[in-house]
């Protein structure tokens, strides 16, 4: 075994990566760029490079400089995690070339599988099964082939990845066009633009097998479904696969080893396969993809299922050792499903996003891959993934109602995230019935995406949170009583800006009226309690931001006061708290004459007084506080009519 490897990566793979080096006792040392100078890869290795530079071109992408970093540091090995350099070729070579060892396949292996048009001509001579289609290198009949195929057809980018440069064409009218616009999109992203041609299949799975190889002989851990797809890309994958026989299973994991055997493969690797599942699944109806030669994003699942560790058995291969397990030895146990959680307004058409982590709970009992810390940034330069929720279970429908359990309790703030998303999907009906494809989410998109209104008790929630009263739990708050009889106005907006009224009955026990209702709240050891009732409902509010988490995430803002002032002038004859304070003197009553300039009232707050007067003429309509009261910043004190002109 290594003694010291090096991870040339950054995130949740990075950290995952440590986490069984640590466990092994190999001691590891991480790289990182400049934005990523703090990052918890970092924190986590044992010693850490800088490569400088922000982009992945500038930092992860640098192959030589990661070289150089293992070399002086000592380490022996370097892991590439997935992206980035790990499906690189010339990398593996000058890895090699210094002496080092890459933990992964070898560059022929990876060369071999590289392009989608020579993978699928090497799998046809190891008799695996393909996509009917054309995969041949000459480009000029290419609509003539697609006849030849029967419409409906998929045109791929060889050289593509993550759904770039493919495009579905129905009809042969549109085909010109549809090559067109895949050979543009593949010479941009892969600076190659010569395409295939597959049949388009029916009702397509997209089902997956877990390989394990030695550079000569390989086994596999079994399937995993990743049918629940968006645009091409995976959101929810399990394992195994659900309404999988014994038969389709032997069928599909020998096509899979037979794939892996072909290329000498060494370490962990997926073969794809797509799937007609218009009749069920049918050991005869599944057809190879392309084969990903690296450890998979949703590795976890069969994790799950399996009880390996992927990633020890890619150390322990890379470094010599045999293969840890033969085929018998392996079996699945339960179910397992993966969901990615990412920083992205789902609403907005997914639209990837940025922000600080300000509040990040993940739930218990799940496993959760993470590359981010409470107080993290999603910088703009990676992937805005926040984390990977991987949840196990005796079977399908137990694993399936933990994934709700866990998403619903999983609580992030500061950010937009999918959670919604995702936790709507985990109760999809033709999911939890089994019945996947890949057109499963664009179906029922709208109704996946649509975001519940809060309820009025959810708004109740928010009022005490925008008052920044949240944290008062009864056991906070033990022996002061000068919270009783409180009357406070909170403004917070979940879109649309709102008002209610807050009063504080006792310690951590509210009265919220909004204009729809009125709830009584209490939060008592933690948990907080509506209208007498024991909710699980969560709430978290800071620097203008808050949500409650009930069974969904309920985002809100809270309009900063000065903001307001400065933005409304005169205003809506409210006079607020400027800062949080203690009332001192109340100067009006409602019904008194006030002339612009006149004090109303006096705020103590930081050690200073500061009278708070009237911004135009008047008649005071409400007085809000009375002396003595604790008011939060925003908190409404008076409310005015404007004179009559
Ligand atoms: P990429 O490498 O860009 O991810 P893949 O070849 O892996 O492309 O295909 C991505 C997804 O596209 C698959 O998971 C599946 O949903 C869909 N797909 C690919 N080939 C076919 C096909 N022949 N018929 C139907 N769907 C397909």
């Amino acid at each position: 075994m290594f003694t010291k490897v090096l991870i040339a990566n950054r995130g949740e793979i990075a950290c995952r990566i440590i986490d069984t080096c640590r466990r092994l006792g190999v001691r590891t040392v991480a790289v990182h760029s400049d934005v990523d100078a703090r990052a918890r890869h970092v924190q986590m290795a044992d010693e850490a490079v800088s490569l400088g530079g922000a982009t992945p071109a500038e930092s992860y992408l640098r192959g030589g400089a990661i070289i150089a970093a293992a070399k002086v540091t000592g380490a022996q090995g370097i892991h590439p995690g997935y992206g980035f350099l790990s499906e690189n070729p010339d990398f593996v070579e000058e890895v090699e070339r210094a002496g080092l060892a890459f933990i992964g396949p070898s560059a022929h292996a990876i060369r071999a599988m590289g392009l989608k048009d020579a993978a699928k001509a090497l799998m046809v001579e190891a008799g695996v099964p393909v996509v009917p289609g054309y995969h041949g290198e000459g480009q000029d009949n290419l609509a003539a082939e697609a006849d030849k195929i029967g419409y409906p057809v998929l045109i791929k980018a060889v050289a593509g990845g993550g759904g770039k440069g493919m495009r579905r064409v129905d009809d042969p009218a549109q085909f010109a066009q549809e090559l067109e616009a895949a050979q543009t999109e593949a010479q941009k992203a892969f600076g190659n633009d010569v395409v295939l041609i597959e049949k388009y299949v029916a009702t397509p799975r997209h089902i997956e097998v877990q390989v394990f190889g030695d550079g000569t002989k390989a086994v596999h851990l079994f399937e995993r479904d990743c049918s629940l797809q968006r645009r091409h890309q995976k959101v929810i994958e399990e394992a195994p696969a659900p309404g999988m026989t014994p038969e389709m299973r032997e069928a599909m994991g020998q096509a899979a080893v037979r794939a892996a055997e072909a290329v000498g493969y060494a370490g962990a690797g997926t073969v794809e396969f797509i799937v007609d599942a218009s009749d069920g699944l049918q050991a005869d109806r599944f057809y190879f993809m392309e084969m990903n030669t690296r450890l998979q994003v949703e590795h976890p699942v069969t994790e799950a299922i399996t009880g390996v560790d992927l990633v020890e058995w890619q150390l322990r291969v890379a470094s010599g050792e045999g293969l840890p397990a033969a085929q018998e030895d392996l079996s699945i146990n339960g179910h397992s499903f993966e969901a990615r959680i990412y920083a992205e307004d789902v609403p907005a058409g997914f639209l990837p996003a940025t922000g600080t982590l300000q509040h990040l709970r993940f739930a218990d009992g799940a496993r959760i891959d993470t590359g981010v810390r409470e107080g993290d940034e999603i910088s703009p330069h990676y992937d805005p993934m926040i984390a990977k929720l991987t949840v196990h279970g005796s079977d399908r429908d137990t694993a399936l109602a933990q994934l709700t359990r866990a998403l619903k309790d999983t609580h992030i703030g500061g950010t937009v995230t999918n959670i919604g998303f995702l936790a709507a999907l985990s109760e999809h009906q033709g999911f939890a019935a089994g019945d996947v494809d890949t057109g499963l989410i664009a179906r029922d998109l709208d109704s996946l995406v649509k975001q519940a209104a809060p309820y009025s008790k959810t708004r109740a929630l928010a009022a005490v949170a925008a008052l920044g009263l949240h944290n008062n739990t009864a056991s906070d708050f033990a022996g002061v009583s000068l919270w009783g009889g409180v009357e406070q106005t909170a403004h917070f907006a979940f879109g649309d800006a709102e008002a209610a009224r807050v009063e504080t009955l006792s310690r951590g026990r509210f009265k919220v009226t909004l204009p729809d209702a009125a709830h009584e709240l209490a939060c008592l050891q933690g948990a907080w309690n509506v209208d007498g009732t024991k909710t699980d409902a969560k709430v978290w509010c800071a620097g203008g931001q808050g949500a409650v988490f009930w069974g969904n995430t309920y985002a809100f803002t809270v309009p900063d006061p000065l903001a307001r002032d400065a933005d409304q002038g005169a205003g809506d004859g409210f006079t607020r708290a400027p800062m949080p304070g203690l009332v001192r003197v109340v100067d009006v009553v409602a019904g008194a004459s006030v002339q612009a300039g006149d004090r109303l009232l006096v705020l103590e707050a930081m050690k200073m007084e500061h009278a708070l007067r009237a911004e135009a003429d008047g008649v005071v309509a409400e007085v809000m506080a009375s002396a003595g009261d604790q008011v939060a910043a925003g908190a409404a004190l008076v409310r005015m009519d404007a004179a009559d002109d």
